[in-house]
């Protein structure tokens, strides 16, 4: 164990403002942030949606998808997530020789009045291959009524736009747009009024198109919709959708990320995708510090037993890559192996890429006091879930590794790796369920009861297995907001962000908690 100063430094302030003036600052800033993120979380849960639907000729099972798909897609976020609300509006064009070039139609609650809006729609016209695909997103832009927090434009075309920059197709204007629209100055637009962007493929013409807006707005994602059966394609424009929507709801509310900041250029981070050859490293040597994983709820609440003098430490060899393999919003991963006595086990090390605030020691501790917390609420309902022939929810523990390199201090988490899997987020920490799974659902219910609306286990990611989860990386709403870190928002965070949100399924039935429905 190190000695008890190194392990305070990091929370010295130094300063001479009375104790009890400064708890009470940093309880009011707490609170305001607090504030004003479940603010943030709940404009996020208003959605825009806007499809923009290249209406010529050969689109005509695309606009009738577009209009079967958009019941049932409404119909299945009000069941999984019904603190979603969604305005729907559409924006389809043809060609610089068709009338009508562009057609509007603004945003509406009515999914009826949507559906009897593109009735009337004709698929028609289109000219030579390419068509005015800037002028229609040009227009979606600026002639909708946008003003929900969640702004998603839903693109769905088989042509490029004008211009050699985008085809090598019979093209009437070579030069580009006519009058002057540029895919910067659309995009840029589009950007500036916080609207993501989606784009549903249908054939490889728009290729070009998709790297020069990628060029410009950074990675989006992209659905397959290439036609043919007809009532396969409003399954893929079901999926496509729902996915759009739910990706953006969790993006514009995620706690600790502006939505401003979501097309920005993040900090330049090199990531290497392979594996290092270990041979060529040099192995370091740090410790890992751990908490105990409490044995009872009452430790569990208990502060004092997350205390830093209560952490436990290991010597730890380790090799670890020169680059991180991931990177995502807070943290970056890094290949690692150990290299103690005895065969190499393969992990993971990460780090939080702001490092330089002086509370990053806390953010550490914070995470590995959310694995031991969490440790313990899953054996607890792991115990009750095997008597009833439910499937085990089991977290990666987390440690903190510590290891000074050129005199500097460094953390890590470490975890083990999971190698070959298929990574998923079941749902985020602000409550929207992403991939509904009865079991998970009912496990973060099962933490509230558990804890007597203590607390709840949210953030559900990891790898699902035929036999049990294995999940990593959760988070923790409380009512005491001093622990657990800045995504913890508190009793108000539990009502918002679980409750709001949570209708008990057939899981929750057979745990024996008390029901819930929304
Ligand atoms: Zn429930």
């Amino acid at each position: 164990m190190h000695s008890k100063d190194n392990l305070t430094m990091e929370f010295s302030s130094g300063s001479t403002v009375p104790k009890f003036k400064k708890k009470r600052e940093v309880i009011d800033k707490r609170e305001r942030a607090i504030f004003n993120t479940l603010d943030k979380i709940d404009r996020s849960k208003e959605v825009d949606l806007c499809y923009v639907l290249d209406c010529t000729g050969s689109m005509k099972s695309h606009i009738a998808a577009a209009k079967q798909c958009i019941l049932q897609v409404t119909e299945h976020i009000k069941h999984t997530n019904p603190c979603i609300k969604i305005r729907v509006g559409f924006c389809g064009y043809r060609d610089h020789c068709d009338n009508p070039r562009i057609q509007i139609f603004d945003f509406t609650n009515s999914y009826e009045k949507f559906c009897q809006n593109l009735a009337t729609l004709k698929a028609s016209g289109g000219g030579d291959p390419p068509e005015d695909v800037l002028g229609g997103l040009n227009a979606s832009i600026t002639q909708l009524s946008w003003n929900n927090g969640t702004r998603v434009l839903f693109h769905v075309g088989d042509s490029p736009p004008h211009g050699r920059r985008f085809n090598n197709l019979d093209d009437n204007y070579p030069n580009g747009d006519p009058y002057g629209l540029t895919a910067e100055s659309v995009l840029e637009k589009m950007r500036s009024e916080r609207i993501l962007y989606f784009f549903g493929k249908v054939t490889e013409f728009t290729n070009e198109m998709i790297q020069v807006f990628r060029s410009i707005i950074g990675d989006f994602p992209i659905f397959d919709l290439v036609g043919g059966d007809p009532i396969q394609l409003i399954n893929k424009f079901i999926k496509a959708t729902t996915s759009s929507i739910l990706t953006s709801v969790s993006l514009t509310s995620t706690i600790g990320c502006r939505t401003s900041s979501l097309y920005s250029p993040r900090q330049k981070i090199i990531i290497d995708p392979n594996v290092p050859d270990w041979n060529s490293l040099s192995s370091q040597t740090g410790e890992t510090l751990s908490y105990h994983i409490p044995n009872s709820l009452d430790e569990l609440k208990d502060q004092k037993f997350f205390n830093k003098e209560k952490l436990y430490s290991r010597k730890f060899s380790f090799k670890i890559a020169s680059q991180p393999f991931s990177s995502g919003s807070e943290k970056c991963a890094y290949f690692a192996i150990s290299a103690n006595i005895g065969p190499p086990e393969t992990m993971v090390m990460k780090k939080y890429i702001q490092n330089t605030s002086p509370d990053i020691f806390k953010k550490y501790l914070e995470a590995i006091e959310v694995s031991a917390v969490t440790n313990y609420l899953s054996k607890r309902f792991n115990l009750i879930a095997k008597r009833k022939k439910i499937l085990p929810i089991n977290f990666l523990r987390a440690n903190l590794v510590r290891v000074i390199i050129d005199s500097r201090i460094h953390y890590y988490i470490l975890e083990k790796e999971l190698r070959d899997v298929e990574f998923k987020r079941f749902n985020t920490n602000s409550g929207i369920i992403t991939l509904s799974r009865p079991i998970l659902e009912a496990f973060a219910h099962f933490t509230y009861e558990h804890t007597k609306g203590y607390l709840v286990v949210c953030d559900l990611q990891g790898v699902e297995f035929d036999d049990k989860f294995l999940l990593t990386d959760p988070a923790i709403h409380c009512i005491d907001y001093s622990r657990f870190g800045h995504t913890n928002l508190g009793s108000k965070g539990i009502e918002m962000c679980f409750l709001a949100n949570h209708t008990c399924n057939e899981v929750c039935k057979k745990l024996g908690l008390e029901l819930r429905l929304n």
